[in-house]
């Protein structure tokens, strides 16, 4: 057993430092509308990435300060070579209660039970469509097979507890919300419709696209009948909903009712910069920490870095710009290609 942690860790706000995201690789082997809906993206350069052994101690040095729990996230994770080494080396940390990724599925049946041997808790997977020429549209790519394969690759493995992701854009796959429920009772996923975000590479974003909250909720009462909020049993940032047949299934409204008072969460790129907001446009460059000293001295020093920018986080970017009143793409492509670190895909959803 770990031993137990001193008083957690703060921001301005109350909120403890306790769950993080950790982006192992920025390339993707899809380009998905809503976030990498443009033909071409500048990369982090290849050096910058972290190590295995560098992200590891990054996240020893996070536990040691109350994080619990991690996501594992891209890019597309599963591209990231010998993945499960990573896995496997993670699950080390005993402080680390909750080990999760997110990924596309494209190269998830290969890989789960490597995955599930290596020590991984739980896997969300995204998935916007069942029609196969949509997802062709929606991604670029023509990997649709391969993605439905990664649910049943899930239970063979013995993972429980999966998600299906899927983002609603209006006009592209706002009329599949049932069958996707469908699909996610058949295949053991609980099923969570995200709204599109206006985040950092979503350079095609517009209010009109989005489909809220409720309106998922009414357009699902017409078809099904009265839904009922199902208990909550998680910090996580979907509402959950029961069907009257008892199917659960939730919705993430960061769009038009964020919940930042309750973020628990920081982010740290492939390249090691860590950002403590989806919407933040700096961050703290660890990298530079981590490569500049000796192992010893720069643990605890890398430690007081980061608490010191936890104590003093006061980020609520998704609820600022709720309050907007005119509220359109975040960042230009100008402005993405100078800084690669603001796409979505960098920093990892
Ligand atoms: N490649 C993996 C995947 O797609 O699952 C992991 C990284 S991806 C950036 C993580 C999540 O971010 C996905 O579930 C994706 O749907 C979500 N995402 C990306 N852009 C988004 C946007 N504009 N609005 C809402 N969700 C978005
Ligand atoms: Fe799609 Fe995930 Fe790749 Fe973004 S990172 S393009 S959401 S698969």
């Amino acid at each position: 057993m770990p031993p137990k942690l001193p008083v957690p860790l703060r921001d301005r706000l109350g909120r403890p430092l306790e769950s993080l995201r950790l982006s192992v690789t920025d390339r993707c082997n899809l380009r998905c509308l809503y976030c990498m809906p443009e033909e071409d993206y500048v990369w982090l350069p290849r050096q910058e990435l972290l190590s295995f052994e560098e992200l590891v101690r990054l996240v020893d040095i996070f536990a040691e300060l109350g994080v619990t729990r991690l996501r594992l996230t891209g890019g597309e994770p599963l591209l990231r070579h010998n993945f499960d080494s990573l896995v496997a080396m993670l699950g080390q940390n005993l402080r680390i209660t909750d080990l999760a990724m997110t990924t596309n599925g494209v190269l998830f049946a290969d890989q789960a039970e490597a995955l599930k041997r290596a020590g991984l808790g739980r896997v969300t997977i995204s998935l916007d469509t069942l029609q196969r020429e949509r997802f062709r549209q929606m991604t670029r790519r023509d990997e649709h097979d391969r993605v439905l394969s990664a649910f049943d690759a899930a239970r063979r493995a013995g993972f429980t507890g999966t998600k299906l992701d899927a983002v609603i854009m209006r006009g592209e796959n706002d009329d599949e919300l049932a069958d996707l429920i469908e699909f996610g009772r058949k295949n053991d996923a609980e099923v969570r419709f995200i709204e599109y975000m206006d985040v950092l590479g979503a350079t095609k974003w517009s209010m009109a696209k989005v489909v809220s909250r409720d309106e998922m909720l009414q357009r699902l009462e017409r078809r099904h009948g009265t839904i009922r909020p199902a208990a909550e049993t998680s910090s996580a940032p979907a509402s959950r909903f029961l069907l009257p047949d008892g199917t659960v299934f939730g919705i993430i409204a960061s769009t038009t009712s964020p919940f930042c008072r309750t973020c628990d969460r920081s982010r740290i790129t492939a390249d090691g910069v860590w950002y403590r907001c989806l919407y933040a446009t700096n961050g703290t460059d660890l990298r530079k920490l981590l490569r500049g000293a000796s192992q010893e001295a720069a643990d605890g020093e890398i430690g007081n870095v980061i608490a010191e920018a936890w104590r003093g986080r006061e980020d609520q970017g998704a609820e600022e710009r709720a309050s907007r009143n005119h509220r359109e793409a975040f960042i230009g492509i100008e402005e993405l290609r100078r800084d690669p670190h603001l796409e979505m895909h960098t920093r990892g959803g």
